[in-house]
C-alpha cells in the first residue's frame, strides 16, 4: 500500500473548490457575502463576459489590515467565528473560512484592500501561488478581481455552460443578496451594460420593483407574522399575479438566502383555494430567529440549512399569507368555483 500522506495545501484548497466553487456565479456570491459581512454600503459588481473572463466586487467595508491579509487566504482561517458555541449561533454569512483559498486556487485573484486611516495593500494570488504583494493606493474597502477561473482545473472548465446561461446564474444570486440586504447599494454589470442596481435605502419593495419590474411590486402586499420563536415580513403577490414556476420565491433567514421545500409548501399553503393547479405567486419572506435555532453548516454553499421547530415556522407562514390575501375580498376565488 502506498505512504499515507498530508495533501499539499493547493490541492486540499482544490479540492475545497470542488463543494464551493461551481461556476461563476459561485464566485459572485462568495465575494458579496465577504462584502456584505465587512459593514459594506455598497457593493458593486462588474462582470465581463458573464463572469467567465473576470469578475470584480468593489466594496467599501472595513477591508482587512495588511498583516491579515495572507492569513485571509489559508483554508478555514476566518475572523468570523472562533468557538464552537459560536459556530452554532451563526450570525455571518461566511464562517468556513474556505472562500478565498477555494478561488485562488482555481484561478488568478487580485485583492487590493484599505483599512480607514491606513494605507492599502495588493495581494495577488494565482493557481495557489502568490505572484505580487506590497503596498497599494485604493479607498477604503475591498476590491476582489477574479478571472481565469478554472484554468488549471479543466474538468471544471468544460463543466461551465455557454455565458447566457452562467449570466442567468449570476443574475440571480445577485437578486437574491440584494433582496436579503436591502439597506446595502448593489450593483451588477456586465461587459459595461448595468444590469441592475438596487438604493439601498432599505426599502425591500423597491428592490422587488427594481427586480420584478413595477406592474410586478404593484400587486404585491406586505405581510407579518411573529410567535415566541419566529417574525416573519416581506411581500407575497395577490393570487391574480402568479407564473407557472415557483423560482420567484426566495426564502431569506436572517438575510441569507436559502431553499427550504417545506417552507415554499407553507407559501403556496397560505393561499388555500386560490391558486391554480401549477400556478405559483411571487414571494420573498424574511424569517428572522435565534440563530441558534437553525443549523447554516450543513451544505459547503450553504444554501441548504437544517431548521429547528419547521412545522411551527411552515404554520405561521401560511396564517401570515392566509390572513392576509382575506383582506383582500375584491379578487376572484379562481379555486372556489366548483
Ligand atoms: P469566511 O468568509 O468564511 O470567513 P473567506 O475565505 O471568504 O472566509 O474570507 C476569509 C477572511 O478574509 C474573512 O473572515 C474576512 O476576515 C476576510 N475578508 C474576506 N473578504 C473580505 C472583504 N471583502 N472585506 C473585509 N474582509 C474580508
Ligand atoms: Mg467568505
Amino acid at each position: 500500500m502506498a505512504e499515507i500522506r498530508e495533501l499539499p495545501t493547493v490541492l486540499a484548497n482544490q479540492i475545497a473548490a470542488g463543494e464551493v466553487i461551481e461556476r461563476p456565479a459561485s464566485v459572485v456570491k462568495e465575494l458579496v457575502e465577504n462584502a456584505i459581512d465587512a459593514h459594506s454600503r455598497r457593493i458593486d459588481i462588474l462582470i465581463q463576459e458573464a463572469g467567465l473572463a473576470e469578475i470584480r466586487v468593489i466594496d467599501d467595508g472595513d477591508g482587512i489590515e495588511k498583516s491579515q491579509v495572507p492569513i485571509a487566504f489559508k483554508r478555514h482561517a476566518t475572523s468570523k467565528i472562533n468557538s464552537k458555541l459560536q459556530l452554532f449561533k451563526v450570525t455571518t454569512m461566511g464562517f468556513r473560512g474556505e472562500a478565498l483559498p477555494s478561488i485562488a486556487s482555481v484561478a488568478d485573484l487580485k485583492l487590493i484592500t484599505t483599512v480607514a486611516g491606513a494605507d492599502g495593500y495588493l495581494y495577488h494570488v494565482k493557481g495557489g501561488k502568490v505572484v505580487e504583494e506590497g503596498p497599494a493606493a485604493s479607498r477604503p474597502g475591498t476590491d476582489v478581481t477574479v478571472s481565469q477561473l478554472f484554468y488549471n482545473t479543466p474538468a471544471r472548465l468544460k463543466y461551465l455552460k455557454s455565458p447566457k446561461t452562467e449570466l442567468g446564474h449570476i443574475v440571480d444570486i445577485v437578486y437574491r443578496l440584494a433582496l436579503g440586504n436591502p439597506t446595502i447599494a448593489i450593483s451588477l454589470s456586465n461587459n459595461g451594460k448595468e444590469l441592475f442596481r438596487s438604493a439601498g435605502n432599505g426599502n425591500l419593495h423597491q428592490v422587488i420593483a427594481a427586480i420584478y419590474g413595477v406592474q410586478v411590486a404593484r400587486k404585491m402586499v406586505a405581510i407579518a407574522g411573529a410567535d415566541d420563536d419566529f417574525k416573519v415580513s416581506g411581500y407575497v403577490s395577490l393570487p391574480e399575479l402568479t407564473r407557472s414556476s415557483g423560482k420567484y420565491q426566495t426564502l431569506l433567514i436572517n438575510h441569507r438566502y436559502i431553499r427550504n421545500f417545506t417552507l415554499n409548501k407553507a407559501i403556496i399553503a397560505g393561499y388555500g383555494s386560490k391558486l391554480m393547479v401549477g400556478r405559483y405567486p411571487f414571494a420573498v419572506l424574511e424569517i428572522e430567529l435565534d440563530p441558534a435555532l437553525v443549523d447554516v453548516n450543513v451544505h459547503p454553499a450553504k444554501r441548504e440549512v437544517r431548521l429547528s421547530k419547521e412545522e411551527q415556522l411552515s404554520a405561521l407562514i401560511a396564517k401570515a399569507i392566509y390572513e392576509r390575501l382575506a383582506k383582500e375580498n375584491l379578487i376572484p376565488d379562481v379555486g372556489k368555483t366548483a
